[in-house]
Order: C-alpha cells, then sequence, then structure tokens
C-alpha cells in the first residue's frame, strides 16, 4: 500500500507514568550488559578482531559500556568489497523494495526507543529527553527518505518537443563511506546511512569510537528490517588506523561525514586525489563546525530569551554542532539580560545524566574536558567571567562558563569550543549585532529574538546562516520541518532532512528517445 504523510515521532511526555517508569528499567537492562564485545559485521557475518577500544560511561569512565573490536585496513578492504559485490543487486531493487526496508528499520526503532535511549544516555551522556529526541529524529530519517526515495523513484519527463521523449531519472554511485559523530550518536548515523542505502548504494559505516555502541545499534535495526548482506557493513575503527585507508580507497564513490572541521577538510582533500584503479569522481558531504550566536534585541522577551539561550548553550552540554556559543546583546538590556542569564544558569543541576534532574552532565571524554578546560583559561584571559560552574565527580565533568567583554577578534568568538561555553558580546545597534553574528567563518545555525518587526526583516536577510531560528532555541532541527545544514565552512551538500538531501547520494541520467 502507500505511505502516509510523513509526521513527526513525538517528543517524550514524562508526565506519562509508564515513560517515567520505563526509563530506569531500560537504563539497569544497558548496564546488565555492559562490558559485552562487539564485532564488526561484513557481509552479513559477525567478524571479531584482536584490537579492541572500550567505551566507556563518561559520567563513570570505569564502567565499560562495550568492548569494540576495530577495523584495520585489511577489514576495510573486506567491506568495501562486500559493498562492491552487494550493489548490482541493490541497485536494481525496486525503489518501493529500498523504502520498505527503511519503514521497517522505522518501526523496530520505535518499538525500541526507551531501550535505544538508555544506551545513549550512559555511552555518551546524554539526558533523558535529548536521547528520546535522537531516536526520534532517526525515525523521522528512515520515514521520510522512504518517502523521498518513491518521490524520487518516478522518471520525470522533461520538455515537450514533438517527435522526442526526454527522461531524467536517478541511479546509485555504488559503495558509500558514512563517517558518524558521537554526538547524535544514532540519528545523524542514521540519517546518512539511510539516504545511502534508499537510493542503492551500499555502505561502509564507521562509527565514532565514542559512540560504538550505539552504532551496532543502527546495524542491528537494518539486519532486522531485512537490508541484505553487505548494503550495510559495520566498521567501527581507529581513525588514525583506518580513517584515511577509507577515504582513499579506489572503490568508494562518495563520503557522507559529519564531524570537525579539521577532519572534514582533510576528507576533502584526500577524496580529491585520484588514486590507481578508481574510476569515480568522489563526491563528499560534509557537515561540519558552528559558531552560532543568537541575537538579544532591547525589546526581547527576557523570559523566552533566557531559557532559550540556557538550552540551546548547554544542552547536552553544548556539545551540538547547532548549539549557541555567543550571545550578542543590545546595549540598553544588556545589564537586565546578564543579570537573568547569570541566575538562571546558576540555578541548574549539573552531574550525571542518568539522573533526570540534572539539567547538564560531564562532556563526552578526556579530551574534550581538556579542551573546554583549555578554553576556560583562555575565556579568563580574553573576557571577564560572569558564571563558572564545575561539579566534582569522577566524570569528565568539563565547567559551565559565560565570559562576558569578548570581541569578534577574540579567540572565544571565532573557535568552536564544542563544549559548555559561552561567550557574550555587546552591540550597539541591531545593525552592529548582525555584523558581528555574521563575522566568522561559520554559516550553520543563529537565533534572534526580538519584537521588531523592521528588525526581523533584517535578520532574515542579513543574517546569513543555514538555520536561523526567531524567538525561540536554536537547537534540535526536525526532519522535514527544519532542513538542517550551513555555508561557508560549516559544511558542504546539502541540507539533512530536506528535499535535496537524496539527491546527492545519486547520479541524475537522461534518456532521450527519437519518436
Ligand atoms: N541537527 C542538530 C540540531 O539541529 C545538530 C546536529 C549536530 O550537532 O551535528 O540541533
Amino acid at each position: 500500500g502507500g505511505l502516509t504523510r510523513f509526521a513527526n515521532h513525538p517528543m517524550p511526555d514524562f508526565t506519562v507514568a509508564d515513560l517515567r517508569a520505563a526509563f530506569p528499567r531500560a537504563l539497569a537492562e544497558v548496564r546488565a550488559d555492559f562490558g559485552r564485545t562487539i564485532p564488526l559485521v561484513i557481509g552479513g557475518k559477525e567478524i571479531l578482531t584482536a584490537d579492541r577500544l572500550a567505551s566507556v560511561n563518561p559520567a563513570d569512565p570505569d564502567e565499560v559500556v562495550a568492548q569494540v573490536c576495530q577495523a584495520g585496513t585489511a577489514e576495510i578492504d573486506q567491506a568495501v568489497a562486500a559493498a562492491k559485490a552487494a550493489f548490482a543487486g541493490w541497485r536494481d531493487a525496486a525503489p518501493e523494495t529500498r523504502a520498505a526496508v527503511l519503514i521497517k528499520a522505522a518501526a523496530i526503532a520505535r518499538e525500541r526507543i526507551v531501550a535505544l535511549s538508555a544506551l545513549q544516555v550512559l555511552e555518551v551522556g546524554k539526558q533523558w529527553d535529548q536521547a528520546y529526541a535522537d531516536v526520534a529524529e532517526a525515525i523521522d530519517f528512515l520515514e521520510y527518505y522512504a518517502r523521498e526515495m518513491v518521490r524520487l523513484g518516478a522518471p520525470r519527463r522533461m520538455g515537450n518537443q514533438p517527435g522526442e521523449q526526454n527522461r531524467l531519472f536517478y541511479e546509485p554511485k555504488g559503495p558509500v563511506a558514512v563517517i558518524a559523530p558521537w554526538n547524535f550518536p544514532l540519528a545523524i548515523a542514521c540519517g546518512m546511512s539511510a539516504a545511502a542505502v534508499v537510493v542503492g548504494n551500499c555502505v561502509v559505516f564507521k562509527p565514532s569510537g565514542l559512540a560504538s555502541a550505539v552504532g551496532y545499534g543502527l546495524c542491528g535495526i537494518f539486519r532486522e528490517a531485512g537490508l541484505p548482506d553487505g548494503v550495510f557493513n559495520f566498521c567501527p575503527g581507529r581513525g588514525s588506523v583506518m580513517g584515511d585507508h577509507l577515504v582513499e580507497h579506489p572503490d568508494i564513490t562518495m563520503i557522507a561525514f559529519t564531524g570537525s572541521m579539521d577532519v572534514g577538510l582533510r576528507i576533502m582533500e584526500k577524496a580529491s586525489r585520484v588514486v590507481p584503479g578508481q574510476a569515480y569522481c568522489k563526491r563528499v558531504v560534509a557537515e561540519m563546525g558552528g559558531k552560532n550566536a543568537i541575537i538579544i534585541d532591547d525589546d526581547a522577551d527576557l523570559d523566552e530569551a533566557v531559557s532559550s539561550v540556557l538550552y540551546s548553550a548547554f544542552g547536552f552540554q553544548g556539545q551540538k554542532c547547532s548549539a549557541c556559543s555567543r550571545v550578542i546583546v543590545l546595549e540598553p538590556i544588556y545589564e537586565k539580560f546578564t543579570a537573568r542569564l547569570k541566575e538562571a544558569a546558576e540555578s541548574v543541576k549539573i552531574g550525571p545524566s542518568e539522573d533526570p534532574a540534572n539539567f547538564m552532565g560531564p562532556v563526552v571524554d578526556a579530551s574534550q574536558q581538556k579542551t573546554v578546560a583549555t578554553y576556560a583559561d583562555i575565556a579568563r584571559a580574553e573576557g571577564r567571567i560572569l558564571v563558572e560552574r564545575l561539579c566534582a565527580g569522577k566524570g569528565f565533568y568539563a565547567p559551565m562558563v559565560i565570559v562576558e567583554g569578548i570581541k569578534p577578534e577574540h579567540r572565544l568568538a571565532q573557535e568552536e569550543v564544542f563544549g559548555p561555553i559561552l561567550a557574550v558580546m555587546k552591540a550597539k545597534t541591531f545593525d552592529e549585532a548582525i555584523d558581528i553574528a555574521n563575522s566568522t567563518r561559520f554559516a550553520l545555525t543563529g537565533g534572534v529574538f526580538s519584537r521588531s518587526p523592521k528588525n526581523l526583516e533584517s535578520a532574515k536577510k542579513r543574517f546569513r546562516v543555514g538555520n536561523l531560528y526567531i524567538n525561540r532555541n536554536i537547537t534540535g532541527a526536525l526532519v522535514e520541518r527544519q532542513p538542517f545544514g550551513g555555508a561557508k565552512m560549516s559544511g558542504v551538500g546539502s541540507k539533512a532532512g530536506g528535499p535535496d538531501y537524496l539527491l546527492q547520494f545519486m547520479d541524475p541520467r537522461v534518456v532521450t528517445e527519437n519518436t
């Protein structure tokens, strides 16, 4: 039968007693499974390797979530070969058949949503609601891209010249490398992979080493949904060992990546060099960083503005490329806004994300913890600390920092921290606020709190980011409603969860017939 109209999976309602009770149960179940060994899955076969990497709970690094087998270059060669072998059959399956696998996968994820969320709480330190939203987004990607494939699967007739018939249609490319981040460990991994496979490509999937148990969950969902062997190959591995090898492999036709700007730029450089045996120009789709700003106009609703800035800056410890890391405040409202922001920031609780009373938890690992600590020092040197809060504990806790007196030339105004550090900047006029907002290499998300129609019009036109949010928080883009992605150094490619996304994973063809 046909597919119903797409609708986003609803957000969790923790006033429902059953859901509130289900979370601690699911957390206990994940914990009971701690320490298990996770294999690679290549061509449908589970493969154990000698090199293992422990994935740990950021709130208590002594808790090993899983021991994850690591792919080396030999396993990557096997995985690309498996993808290549599976390609012709999967390419030639009907679009509806491929879409049906995604719909089935969505149903499996929906049924398992609390268990999948609990795993993220313990593997990357996401709060309950944020973890649930991540799984909901994964479900949305599956449902949406399935429908998109059905739409794009029908050839389009072009032109109206008598005596000829022109048909435009799309074909998949071949083996695709999907390199996924840890911060939206199911949603983004699933979105990139689902897009690749639904159009008929075969995937070599590298999850982040910090979120490989969640990645293995995605592998399980695809297998149970009936994806043929070799179409999705699960290959966790150390980037330093196999990352370049995967990108440079002659049979890889495309790389879909989400992560840091440095790694993204390296991938583009490697992918642009043709290697012996290569028969395809590699395409790179990369979602990278942000240095996102929210502008607080002098007539802003401060209740809304304060809570939205707090959530956008510190939700999941600021570890989102969409997170707010600069707040630009108009002079007349500066004292009032900063006083209220300080009060709000000092009132939230910090601690393990598995306790829903905590607003902020640990960052994902020791390296992120160190990075944040370094930027906290830079904040002290460049500006004046307005708020600094530390949570003691054995987890990877990093300070929550709000620093004022930051100017556009400061590092705190230019460099992505990917952690809970917020720079406060002052502007004399709304125009100046927009200029400051635009004064970085990034162009991902942005926000404005204002009641002035004139200023809002000016922001819509001149605040040049991929996703601009007016009078609301700036994270949590929803599939189909807010197609997500940026420009400049924030990435290349069209928006995830939007109508152009699948096109990037295919090659267009036109057949002209003289009739
Ligand atoms: N799509 C996510 C959001 O809108 C951000 C994705 C990312 O951090 O990579 O919040």
